[in-house]
């Protein structure tokens, strides 16, 4: 329709032309009016939302909780909404996040609505996560990274404390990674490097963690596991690497590994240090193996101690 003056006066144009997402829900959260830049939002045409309950474009799990949202803030309980995201999903149903802000209105007949101001942050959203996974998580294998890792790793010595249940750790290092560089070319030696990340993880139970410390250097965390059972976990994994060869570039992939329990009193410096040597072990005894960590000397377990 034409935005001629005698069908619209000055407000209606602002609104109709407003590049902010407005709508006006009536009592019972219908909407009553939508904007161009609404619509386009949530791909539908005016007349498919118009009479429509508000919840039409929030997930299922949300409509209860945001319905009484909306009877609270015409019932005057909110005086003023606050600026608030939530998730939505538009005619295509395809997720997306929005900034609304409301404001109470009653019109000549003293009825009470509401109108909600829209913004699309979906994309702001989407950077958001990717920041936060990156901050958290290598890029190359998707792994927990050092810093996460290490977080992590006190984390569960606090746990095993206070329930006063195993934890080992395992300190792994693949084999003669430089030559695989060597031979095939770095980009070939990340391919290789992401395979091996994702075979290891899938030789772990769901709630052990998998950490990328460093180039080729893995830590294994295994919550509730003892000594001799962190030894079956990564003897386990080991096979998991090396039984099948590689196909691009054909090879056979191992790793070795040391295996440290959580000792009393021990701090997480002084138990990936006896695991380190224990990998350290492993590689001088000829690689393709884990060997478990010497238990700490007494009066060494702690940095103070
Ligand atoms: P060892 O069996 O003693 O561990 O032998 P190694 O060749 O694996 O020795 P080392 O651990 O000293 O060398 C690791 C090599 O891994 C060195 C480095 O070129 C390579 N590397 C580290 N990070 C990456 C990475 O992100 N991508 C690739 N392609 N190579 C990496
Ligand atoms: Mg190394
Ligand atoms: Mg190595």
């Amino acid at each position: 329709m034409p935005l001629t003056p005698d069908r619209l006066d000055n407000v209606e144009r602002v609104i109709q032309a407003a590049p902010i997402g407005i709508c006006v829900t009536d009592a019972q959260g219908r909407f009553e009016r939508v904007n161009p830049t609404y619509c386009e939002f949530y791909g539908y045409r005016e007349e498919e939302l118009i009479g429509q309950p508000f919840t039409l474009v929030v997930p299922e799990a949300n409509r209860p909780i945001l319905q009484a949202l909306h009877d609270r803030f015409i019932a005057g309980e909110d005086d003023e909404e606050l600026a608030q995201e939530w998730e939505v999903h538009g005619k295509d149903g395809e997720l997306r996040n929005i900034l609304a802000r409301a404001a109470r209105i009653v019109d000549n007949q003293g009825a009470v609505k509401k109108v909600t101001f829209v913004v699309d942050i979906t994309e702001r959203k989407r950077m958001e996560q990717r920041l936060e996974f990156l901050a958290r998580h290598d890029e190359l294998t998707g792994l927990l990274n050092r810093r996460a890792g290490l977080a992590l790793l006190e984390e569960e010595i606090a746990r095993s404390r206070r329930y006063s249940t195993p934890l080992a750790i395992a300190a792994c290092d693949l084999d003669h990674f430089k030559r695989i560089n060597d031979r095939h070319g770095h980009a070939a030696g990340d391919n290789v490097l992401r395979e091996a990340a994702m075979r290891m993880r899938r030789a772990l139970r769901q709630h052990d963690h998998l950490v990328r410390t460093g180039g080729e250097e893995f830590l294994v965390i295994l919550p509730g596991i003892s000594l001799a059972e962190g030894w079956q976990a990564m003897e386990r994994l080991r096979l998991a690497l090396s039984a099948t060869p590689l196909e691009a570039p054909p090879l056979t992939l191992t790793l070795s590994a040391g295996v440290a329990e959580l000792a009393p009193g021990e701090d997480s410096d002084a138990l990936m240090e006896r695991a380190d040597r224990a990998l350290y072990g492993a590689k001088e005894a000829g690689r393709n193996r884990v060997l478990e960590a010497a238990q700490p000397v007494m009066g060494k377990a702690t940095k103070s101690g």
